[in-house]
């Protein structure tokens, strides 16, 4: 297996208020070539602040063969990919209605307008990152719930505590929790803490999803998980999720559209196969960054993103142009 490999970096569009994100973000597209002829695409884009290694530790591990889990999943779409690739197949599975939610990274700096144009362009889950500021975010989400035209995903990426987050559901009051599809990642993931938080909302595990072991012996105290093909073995937690009746929601990694364009196409398979217990995925996050040519070459229809053009994931002369450096000579 011959494998290159291409920076990229990510411009955070501006976001008032979030400083800190507006650093760009490094990642690589991974090319493989096997000894069977066929050549797949793959994104890589560690997120160190969650504890992943640095891209350049995850290249030169990958050059040694060593995997983390970041580069087995780069593996594991790219073989996706070049199957497709070498039939003339696209990856995008039609026919299928799948929408996606709209991210709201900032809930501060929402303003009523914005959520009247999503509302009309179609748009029906909000997902919004918590944790900032609570009592605005509380005032946000009540709003929210007062146009009864949106149900809502809160996201606290594991940063509160339970008792923090009883307090936290117990003060928005039953009208609005009503409107709360799941909550993700409320605190660190504890199985007696989070079977009990269970009782204010249903929950939802991302990133604590490390601490799960997906088996048949014992059920994840969670109601949904997000299953990011970038970063998980998607089979195992499927398999396992559905066995438990667990509800699942495919989401990017917040990546480069090569990543995106994977994780849509496993989230249309798999609403294929096993339609309702397949939610709303949270695929629709290009718009994060500036406008690249690969973001255009992924159009999208409101929440739905429609058919884009080429073999595999797509981008096939993107992908051509892109400037390869053997892994080899890292
Ligand atoms: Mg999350």
């Amino acid at each position: 297996m011959k494998v290159f490999f291409s920076v990229y970096h990510l411009t955070p569009s501006s976001a008032p208020n979030a400083a800190t994100s507006l650093k760009p973000r490094q990642g690589a597209l991974l090319r493989f070539e096997w000894v069977n002829g066929k050549t797949g695409y793959a994104d890589l884009h560690p997120w160190p602040e969650f504890g992943d290694a640095p891209l350049f530790d995850q290249l030169q591990l990958l050059k040694e063969l060593k995997l983390t889990p970041l580069t087995e999943q780069s593996i594991w779409l790219a073989k996706r990919d070049a199957a497709a690739r070498s039939k003339g197949e696209s990856l995008f599975v039609p026919g299928v209605q799948l929408k996606n939610n709209y991210l709201i990274e900032n809930p501060l700096a929402v303003m009523p307008e914005q959520l009247d144009q999503l509302a009309d362009r179609g748009f029906s889950t909000l997902k919004i990152k918590c944790g900032r500021d609570l009592e605005e975010e509380a005032k946000l989400i009540q709003k929210i719930a007062l146009r009864r035209d949106f149900r809502m995903r809160l996201d606290f990426n594991g940063v509160g505590t339970a008792t923090i987050f009883e307090k936290f559901m117990k003060g928005l009051g039953r009208e609005t929790t009503a409107l709360i599809e799941y909550v993700e990642d409320p605190f660190p993931y504890e199985k007696e803490e989070w079977r009990e938080a269970r009782a204010l909302a249903r929950l939802a595990l991302d990133f604590q999803n490390s601490k799960v072991s997906w088996n048949k012996e014992e059920r994840p105290a969670c109601d949904v998980v997000i299953v990011k093909p970038a970063r998980m073995d998607v089979e195992k937690t499927v398999e396992a999720a559905l066995h438990w009746a667990i509800r699942i929601s495919v989401s990017s990694s917040m990546d480069h559209p090569v990543g995106v364009a994977h994780a849509l196409c496993v989230a249309l398979d798999l609403k294929k196969k096993h339609d309702l217990h397949v939610l709303e995925a949270g695929c629709m996050t290009t718009r994060l960054y500036q406008m690249d040519a690969f973001a255009t070459a992924m159009p999208h229809q409101g929440p739905y993103f429609i058919k884009f053009n080429g073999t595999g994931v797509g981008f096939d002369s993107l992908l051509e142009r892109a400037a390869w450096k053997p892994l080899a000579d890292l």
